[in-house]
């Protein structure tokens, strides 16, 4: 007889860990105990059945576990031990964490639809494997009166399952049923009917509201999107199962394994039709041209049954103007299946569930006017009035927002665009542990991160700090991560840009202040995550980030050591004409373009009917309010511009998707660039664009900038036997980049390390800014980046 005493550490607390050791000994006939601490999990399990105990405690984990560690003992065996027991939870329990929120979990599903289960078609179920965890906790120890559920009591029925170590709801602190649970404001039939017709329905879900239409609604969409005031930013779309996304879009086993994940994010998958230029958007250029852009027809069996929608079957182009992918998610709530359940007719039982389904909704973040999503249900009257038609709400309070991730695989593996809902507030491990601090990023996308010894908690997505309810925002989610953590930073990590709302929120906390520059964060956020000490190359390939010399960044070859960096190259400067402005008008960029390559004559001509172009020349030749830049962002535009793809962009990042979504296979023109002193320039590149049409544009601008990339830093590498290149920046959330960069740096021996746990834009500013600061602390005394200046 064999006696262990086993620690497990890492999301191990609220997750049916303890019910599942509890059943795991019982089918194995051992003996012992089981209880929650401060460090996790810890246990002492007696029997013949150890070695199995172990692995089945490894491979058969309970879903929403994450084990980061397991240490065991072997002790003395206690001969008269009968049975296996649940003990209290120790005091200091419970501090190990919270769980993300979680999709429905399939044992729920069978309840939700099994006409005889008390909890039949009941829109708030949930288990210890699934539901709201983080939106819906206030403060540690997660424990019901500490989440929104304080409010419900449980009924006997419920009670009784929360108290049985052999139940799944064993302690599932969210637990509800039709008769203790919340409820909702309308039938389920109402809301669906509403939807039907036409009307735009608000609907709050775990991490805020979401506004809903139906997707194959042209009219609905057209109004949903001029009521948001979104500006050609795409819809996410909201389908039953894989089965129905399938009629839309394309997908890979990664893909598919993303979009059924637990955590359930909004996925960028590839349309099956191919996309077209929305002709009020595209500027009146002769050279854009169609081959290879009609749509063609859906696969037919489609599965299109319903009524009038069938008629077109097809979504309509205001869901994702002129991009060839969608955000597609499947659903995560109960309301969520029980509006595709209704729209199916109610059918008993899971079966349907894998069944392609007719219905297919808009669902976007109910936040007008880019401020936060709307998570009270007065706040959501007050400010959805004159969006949403109609409000459904329950009285279970959202405690913090989380708007829905969004992600994309990327060289094969999932990437993020926006992290949220689902995977906060999983920490990600740094490579070394430190002092706690806290690091508030940067202006747009804002995130902020706090970290406790080896981990990093990046907050949910906040926004572009625009507006004041947005920066409330942030001051909010640092105030929450501080409470559900229990950490106090001893130091707080902000951009080097001096007037972003963000750096000064950092100076008004009383804390010692670093700043880090805005790249070298990018790419200590990609080390960090990837556990690289360094030194390491980096490129950060992005908008728009000051630099030390105060100049305007954006496109930069660093040299990352420890607190440090050297700026061993950049892009070539291109003027920005009108400064920000130029940002949202590519055509300001590809004037710049034209200048740089003698054409400057032609700006007039080619640009008069996108806004004052004689104007912007002179502004680019007597170098009046056009700074130089260095951002391959910018470049992007001014290939956008000179293309003809979005002379002028409704939203941030408009023009380079359109230009991405051109790509079919990325081509290479050779002597497409120049290499001279650090600088890469493209001019030949943006020259030759001069003189095709779109499609083949877009392809020889992403092919020829991976290779002039690789081809820029192999030699820096190779002199510092390096292989490893970290690659990070706004601009390498562009799929055709990202890809054509890993395999460029493979075909050479480099691995590519490339943004996997925070988003590559901005969103994953606070987590390089606190990695530099959590070294900074380490190594006392050293400046936090020190910037050798290399001539360029
Ligand atoms: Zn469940
Ligand atoms: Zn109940």
């Amino acid at each position: 007889m064999k006696r262990l005493r086993l620690r497990v550490r890492g999301q191990v607390q609220g997750v049916g860990f303890r019910p599942f050791l509890h059943g795991l000994a019982h089918r194995l006939a051992l003996t012992g105990w089981v209880l929650n601490d401060g460090a996790g999990v810890l246990a002492e399990v007696q029997g013949d059945a150890l070695e199995r105990f172990l692995a089945a405690l490894a491979e058969d984990a309970p879903p929403l576990a994450r084990i980061d560690a397991i240490e065991t003992d072997a002790i003395p065996a206690q001969p008269d031990e009968t049975g296996f027991a649940i003990l209290a939870s120790q005091r200091g329990a419970v501090t190990t964490g919270i769980a993300p929120d979680a999709a429905v979990c399939p044992a729920c599903l069978a309840e939700l639809f099994d006409p005889a289960d008390r909890r039949y078609r009941y829109p708030f179920l949930n288990c210890t494997h699934c539901g709201p965890r983080f939106t819906i906790t206030r403060a540690l120890p997660y424990d019901r009166p500490q989440t929104a559920m304080a409010g419900f009591p449980l009924c006997p029925d419920c009670a009784a399952e929360y108290a049985d170590p052999a139940d799944r709801r064993f302690h599932a602190q969210p637990t509800a049923c039709p008769s203790c649970g919340p409820r909702l404001s309308h039938s389920i039939a109402e809301v669906l009917a509403a939807l039907r017709g036409g009307r735009i329905v608000a609907i709050k879900g775990l991490g805020g509201f979401h506004l809903a239409c139906d997707a194959f609604d042209a009219a609905a969409v057209e109004r949903l999107r001029a009521r948001k005031q979104r500006n050609g930013k795409p819809f996410a779309l909201m389908v039953a199962n894989v089965a129905s996304a399938e009629r839309f879009v394309e997908m890979e086993a990664a893909e598919r394994a993303l979009l059924e994940g637990v955590a359930r994010p909004v996925v960028l998958l590839r349309r099956r039709e191919a996309p077209t230029l929305p002709a009020s958007r595209a500027p009146s250029l002769p050279r854009f041209a169609g081959e290879g852009l009609e749509s063609p027809p859906l696969r037919s069996g489609g599965g299109l049954g319903r009524g009038q929608a069938s008629s077109s079957s097809t979504l309509p182009d205001a869901i994702a103007p002129g991009l060839a992918w969608l955000g597609v998610m499947l659903p995560y709530t109960p309301i969520h299946h029980l509006l595709f359940h209704e729209a199916t007719g109610r059918p008993d039982g899971t079966a349907w569930l894998e069944r392609p389904q007719d219905l297919a909704l808009v669902m976007t973040s109910a936040n007008p006017g880019g401020e936060p999503l709307a998570i009270g249900n007065d706040e959501a009257r007050r400010r959805l009035e004159g969006i949403a038609d109609l409000i459904v709400d329950h009285d279970r309070d959202i405690l913090i927002r989380a708007d829905d991730s969004v992600m994309r695989v990327v060289a094969g593996a999932p990437a993020f665009l926006r992290r949220g809902r689902g995977h906060v507030p999983t920490p990600i491990r740094l490579p070394r542990s430190g002092p706690p601090v806290l690091a508030v990023g940067g202006h747009q996308k804002a995130t902020v991160c706090l970290t406790r010894g080896d981990e990093a908690f990046l907050s949910q997505h906040i926004g572009d700090l625009d507006n004041a309810a947005t920066l409330e925002f942030l001051e909010e989610s640092v105030a929450h991560l501080r409470r559900i953590l229990a950490v106090e930073p001893v130091a707080v990590a902000h951009d080097l840009h001096p007037d972003f709302q963000s750096t000064r929120f950092a100076e008004s906390l009383g804390l010692p202040t670093l700043p880090v520059q805005h790249h070298h964060a990018h790419i200590a956020a990609v080390l960090a995550e990837q556990g690289e000490g360094g030194p390491a190359l980096g490129l950060a390939l992005d908008g728009f980030g000051l630099g030390p010399d105060g100049g305007s960044w954006g496109g930069e070859m660093l040299l990352v050591e420890g607190v440090g960096f050297t700026r061993l190259g950049h892009l070539a400067p291109l003027a920005q004409p009108g400064g920000d402005v130029a940002a949202r008008q590519p055509w300001r960029m590809a004037a710049a373009a034209l200048a740089r390559m003698g054409r400057g004559a032609e700006i007039a001509g080619r640009f008069a009917a996108c806004g004052p172009a004689d104007g912007v020349r002179r502004m680019i030749e007597a170098g009046i309010n056009a700074p130089p830049t260095s951002s391959c962002g910018r470049w992007f535009d001014a290939a956008c511009g000179i293309l003809g793809v979005r002379a002028v962009a409704g939203f941030e990042g408009e023009a380079p998707m359109a230009l991405e979504s051109l790509v079919r296979r990325p081509t290479v023109l050779e002597g497409g660039w120049r290499i001279d002193g650090g600088v890469l320039d493209l001019t030949p590149l943006l020259e030759s664009l001069l003189q095709i049409n779109a499609q083949e544009g877009a392809e020889r601008f992403h092919g020829t900038l991976a290779a002039a990339l690789v081809a820029w830093a192999m030699p820096e590498l190779a002199a510092r036997g390096l292989d490893r290149v970290a690659l990070s920046g706004g601009c390498l959330m562009n799929a055709v980049l990202a890809e054509a960069l890993s395999a460029g740096f493979a075909a050479r021996g480099v691995t590519a390390l490339l943004p996997r746990r925070a988003p590559a834009n901005d969103g994953g500013l606070s987590l390089g800014q606190a990695w530099v600061a959590v070294q900074s602390l380490l190594q006392e005394g050293l400046p936090p980046c020190a910037s050798p200046f290399p001539p360029a």
